[in-house]
Formats: structure tokens, C-alpha cells, sequence
């Protein structure tokens, strides 16, 4: 069943983004704010709402979310320096939009703890 968050409609190409990388289980794209001079959320095109929300049966998609993450992040050269792989959960976690993303932050030193 299609979704109807924000990110389900950038998806379906309903609002418009700046591809990074596709396939068939995957997109990425730039973040409308960036946090740092490469910032790109990759999602899940099956709409799970939040990492909480997922299961054994989403091992798979999980997994390979980390590995588009990485493609991404070659992609953008980032691989040489390193990058920030952040997943924000729920209203704590930080989390504004409710389609599970994962942040890839990269081109400057990060710091740590995180705000
Ligand atoms: P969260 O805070 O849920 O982890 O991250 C949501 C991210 O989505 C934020 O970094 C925000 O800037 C980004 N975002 C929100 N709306 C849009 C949009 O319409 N287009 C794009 N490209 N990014 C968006
Ligand atoms: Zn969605």
C-alpha cells in the first residue's frame, strides 16, 4: 500500500529532489537543509515509519541500507576521510520525518557527543 509521508511522496517524484543514488530497494537525495557540505538522507522505498518499528523481517532491508549508505558515500567521496551515518528515532531521537532515513554526513570533521 503506497504511503502518504513526505518522504513516500518525494518518492512517487509528488515533490520534487535532487537524486544521489537509486535501485531498486533505495533512493538518496540531498538534504533540503544540509548539516554539513554532503548531506544525503538514503530511504527505504518500503514506507516503515520509524527504526523502532522494524522486525526480524526487515533484516534484509536494514542491512542493505547501511550498504547504499556506503555506495552513497563513495559516490560522494567520502569514503577516504570518513562520514556520519545517523538514524534519528522518534520524538527524542529527534525524528521530524516518519519514513525511516539514514543521514550521510560528510566533508567535515564531526563532532562527538551529538546536541
Ligand atoms: P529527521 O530529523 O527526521 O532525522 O530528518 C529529516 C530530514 O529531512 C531533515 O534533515 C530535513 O532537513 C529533511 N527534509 C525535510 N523536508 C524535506 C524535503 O522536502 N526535501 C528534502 N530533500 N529534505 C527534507
Ligand atoms: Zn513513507
Amino acid at each position: 500500500m503506497p504511503g502518504n509521508c513526505l518522504f513516500c511522496r518525494i518518492l512517487r517524484g509528488e515533490i520534487p529532489s535532487t537524486k544521489v543514488y537509486e535501485d531498486e530497494d533505495y533512493y538518496a537525495f540531498r538534504d533540503i537543509h544540509p548539516a554539513a557540505p554532503i548531506h544525503v538522507l538514503v530511504i527505504p522505498k518500503e514506507h516503515i515509519a520509524q527504526i523502532s518499528d522494524a522486525d526480524a523481517g526487515h533484516r534484509l532491508l536494514l542491512g542493505g541500507l547501511l550498504l547504499a549508505a556506503n555506495k552513497v558515500a563513495a559516490q560522494e567521496g567520502l569514503t577516504a576521510d570518513g562520514f556520519r551515518l545517523v538514524i534519528n528515532n522518534g520524538v527524542h531521537g529527534g525524528q521530524t520525518v516518519y519514513h525511516v532515513h539514514l543521514h550521510v554526513l560528510g566533508n567535515r570533521p564531526m563532532s562527538w557527543p551529538p546536541g
